[in-house]
């Protein structure tokens, strides 16, 4: 074992730093500055360009202090300029934690319940495009035996919900079809999972859920609908009374339709979340949204708000 710091390479010793320049780093900071002794070793040339060096970094450092003590940020997070439309409904969820996922992204945890969600909603989409065939309903899909313990024949049952819903045998005119919606110089983005068709003409925009239904009091629980239903409108064109919107929670096998509401008013919703996000204001709002947040531990407000509700908590939704 060697002494820490010592020199990280072999030939980082010299005849200036016998111990390596690492250690005479941290003894200058111990002795508040650089040793005399060092210094005066230097020949003349040596020390003018020293004197040169130290005083320009002493330069920096008195300006960022300054900035400091002023409170101003020397680098600004930028903004993005393209969000998806879950992004956007997550910072009006929690602005703390859009800004962990999106402003300065921190790994996120793929668990088990989004990874379970991704494989159905691949497997429909497979079945929409024909290639079902090809797969037999019970193959087992690529996840870890970690995935599949904690909850036994979950993915099955998954299936078995859309296979025994109005839409197993139906071909949708659409499936995971992907769409950009401009609000200013911004671009919301997302992916619907189904569009499906009738005689009439009519569409009906389909979301497959796999975790729970919201409660009914969740503000948010439809937006993410209301915005697919805004780019039929003003994307492929159709009229806001020939949409419905539905939510499929094959969990439960629960369908929620309704009529698609006021396209000007989904737009100016939106509108309104994304001034919110330029206005740089990133404070945390816990909630029940806590339950299932990756970053709950290292966040104050939502440990403590957690830490209120028990065990009563919900299970996560997908
Ligand atoms: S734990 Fe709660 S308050 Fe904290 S970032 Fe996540 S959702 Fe927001």
């Amino acid at each position: 074992m060697r002494p820490w710091p010592g020199p990280a390479l072999r030939d980082e010793a010299d005849e200036l730093f016998p111990q390596g320049w690492r250690r005479a780093a941290i003894e200058a900071v111990v002795a508040g500055g650089v040793q005399p002794e060092l210094v005066e070793s230097l020949s003349p040339a040596e020390r003018e360009r020293f004197e040169a060096v130290a005083a320009e970094r002493r330069r920096v450092a008195a300006t960022l202090r300054e900035r400091e003590r002023r409170g101003e940020d020397p680098d600004p997070d930028p903004l993005p300029r393209t969000l998806s439309a879950s992004a956007v409904i997550d910072h009006e969820r929690c602005p703390k934690r859009f800004y962990w996922s999106v402003v300065r992204p921190l790994p996120r945890f793929s668990g088990p319940a989004a990874r379970i969600g991704t494989e159905i909603h691949r497997w429909i989409e497979r079945r929409a495009s024909g290639q079902g065939r090809l797969l037999e309903p019970e193959d087992v899909p690529d996840l870890t035996l970690e995935e599949l313990a904690g909850d036994p024949g979950r993915i099955e049952r998954l299936r078995e919900a859309f296979l025994a819903s109005r839409f197993a045998d139906r071909v949708p005119l659409a499936a995971e079809r992907p769409f950009l919606l401009r609000f200013g110089e911004v671009t919301v983005g997302g992916r619907i999972d189904a569009i499906y068709t009738d005689r009439d003409g009519r569409w009906e925009v389909v979301d497959w859920k796999t975790g729970r239904r919201p409660s009914s009091d969740d503000p948010l629980a439809g937006l993410q609908l209301d915005v697919y239903g805004l780019a039929c409108v003003e994307i492929w064109g159709k009229r806001a009374e020939d949409l419905t919107l539905t939510y499929v929670y094959l969990a439960t096998g629960e369908e929620v339709s309704r009529p698609m509401g006021d396209p000007a008013a989904v737009r100016a919703l939106i509108g309104s979340a994304l001034d919110r996000i330029a206005s740089g204001a990133f404070e945390p709002t816990p909630g029940p949204q806590c339950a299932y947040c990756d970053f709950r531990a290292f966040c104050e407000p939502g440990l403590a708000w957690v830490a209120t509700q028990g065990s009563g908590l919900s299970p996560r939704p997908a």
